[in-house]
């Protein structure tokens, strides 16, 4: 089988390296309109196979289950420059104006669907160009080096709201909203309240049932890029009486009468990333528009966040790495003592630590989205990620403004707002105590299993 398998994927590898030039990619890396013809044939051909992992093993001439975590295929080390110059010369200068502000440039967005970043893994038959979780993951890792509060808005629309419209979502509701979450409009997650956060399932939002309709009522907290989305997955009960039992999906367009987006938070950090009030007063939403089935909210809640939490991983693994990148080049500059500050044994010590802390951060992150590529579960490892690189990004954005003196402390350079924006690793997604309990229910239970 694996055989047949490498064949079938070999066939196709002459037209993919041909299109990769991968001789040029070393000078100068593909503009970044091409991307979505990048991942489009990798993905074609990765629907060649059954088994994903299989393929990337295959197409890296390996044998499968042989591969360093870290190992990126051509085609994935293509996508992640592209991705990488997208974030340095479109996002790049304006980061600083955008934090200032605390808003996001709607211009960003917009760039980010027209060069195929939202919605990648949506596969061809929905005109999506099908791309991997791991890809996905990589495209955070790639904005967050650059702004973190972009890669908040690609990977919750990516890793949340896309992945749930294609597990649950019926050919219509797939037909009408896939092509949207492509082309313009942003996707929002709406679980937490003020009274639910951790005990996400404590929620209060209520949905009643009026013949074919159901009227949602209560009050969304902490809601990311509510500011600017056009499509609301709205996590409401419709069965206390059931517990979280009850707890349903609802798809709430942005237009809905009785849907308005209320106070935005004055964020430490992430101030480009608007983080909302969401106010259902009455609205009312057709039968057709409850995602998956009535009561499975929790479930689909507990799955989607597995995902989510790698993608953060992605986002801390990203935003440590380019606090490094602002820090490194600075300590090679500055001279103290006449040398640079890069000299001093101590002072390379403490990169090299960090480094090192980023790195195992990356192959834990990669490991996990692999595995969830190759369909096995990841529920401690989305735990552990999630965890151990927003630890990880607190410990480097922290020593990176040391490191760099007086100036890390100012908005000269960029450590600083890394040094906010990381903060928010700790708490959203679960925050690291529930990572912690989470990882610590599946050690109990490995145990109990006798593994
Ligand atoms: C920038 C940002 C963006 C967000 N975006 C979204 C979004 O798009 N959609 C959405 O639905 N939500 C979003 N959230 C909400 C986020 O998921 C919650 O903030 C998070 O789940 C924590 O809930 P809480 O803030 O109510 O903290 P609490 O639940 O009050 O927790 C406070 C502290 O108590 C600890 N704690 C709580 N329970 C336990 C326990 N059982 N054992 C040990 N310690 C515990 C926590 O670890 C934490 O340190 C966002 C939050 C932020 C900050």
């Amino acid at each position: 089988m694996a055989a047949r398998l490498l064949n079938r994927v070999r066939q196709h590898l002459p037209r993919v390296s041909k299109l990769s030039c991968r001789a040029d990619l070393k000078n100068t890396p593909p503009s970044c309109h091409q991307l979505r013809n990048i991942i489009t044939p990798l993905a074609r051909r990765l629907t060649t196979v059954a088994d994903p992992s299989q393929s990337y093993a295959a197409a890296s001439g390996h044998q499968a289950g042989r591969l360093p975590a870290t190992q990126l295929s051509e085609e994935e080390q293509l996508m992640k420059d592209m991705v990488a110059k997208f974030a340095k010369e479109q996002i790049g200068p304006l980061v600083r104006e955008m934090d200032d502000r605390g808003e996001t440039d709607m211009g960003i967005i917009q760039a980010m669907f027209d060069n195929g970043l939202m919605g990648t893994e949506i596969p061809e038959s929905y005109g999506g160009p099908g791309a991997s979780f791991f890809q996905s993951n990589i495209i955070v890792e790639e904005l967050a080096k650059v702004d973190p509060s972009i890669a908040v808005c690609n990977d919750i629309h990516n890793t949340l709201i896309v992945t749930l419209f294609l597990k649950y979502g019926t050919e219509d509701q797939k037909n009408k909203y896939l092509p949207m979450l492509m082309a313009d409009q942003v996707g929002s997650f709406c679980l937490s309240e003020a009274n639910a956060g951790s005990d996400a399932f404590a929620l209060e939002t209520k949905a009643v049932q009026d013949g074919d309709f159901y009227l949602i009522s209560g009050s969304k907290m902490w809601i990311s890029s509510a500011a600017f989305a056009g499509v609301f997955l709205v996590m409401a009960n419709a069965d206390f009486s059931a517990g979280y039992k009850g707890i349903t999906t609802f798809i709430v367009d942005r237009d809905t009468e009785g849907l308005t987006v209320g106070k935005k938070e004055d964020k430490l950090g992430l101030r480009a990333s608007p983080t909302c009030e969401v106010h259902f007063d009455n609205v009312r939403v057709h039968k057709s528009q409850v995602l998956g089935q009535v009561g499975h909210g929790y479930k689909y809640a507990i799955g989607m966040l597995n995902e989510g939490r790698i993608g953060i991983a992605s986002q801390m693994v990203g935003l440590a790495q380019g606090a490094l990148d602002s820090t490194i080049p600075y300590l090679m500059e500055r001279k103290q003592f006449k040398q640079a500050l890069w000299d001093f044994q101590a002072v390379q010590h403490q990169v090299a630590h960090l480094s090192t802390q980023v790195e195992v951060a990356r192959v834990m992150t990669y490991n996990a989205a692999r595995m969830k590529d190759a369909g096995q579960s990841v529920i401690k490892e989305a735990s552990m990620v999630k965890y151990f690189s927003a630890e990880v990004a607190t410990e480097v954005t922290s020593r990176c403004v040391e490191l760099m003196g007086g100036v890390g402390f100012t908005k000269d350079y960029p450590v600083e707002k890394f040094y906010r924006d990381c903060k928010a690793g700790c708490i959203y997604e679960g925050a690291s105590n529930i990572q912690l309990n989470t990882i610590a229910k599946c050690l109990q239970s490995e145990l109990a299993k006798g593994k």
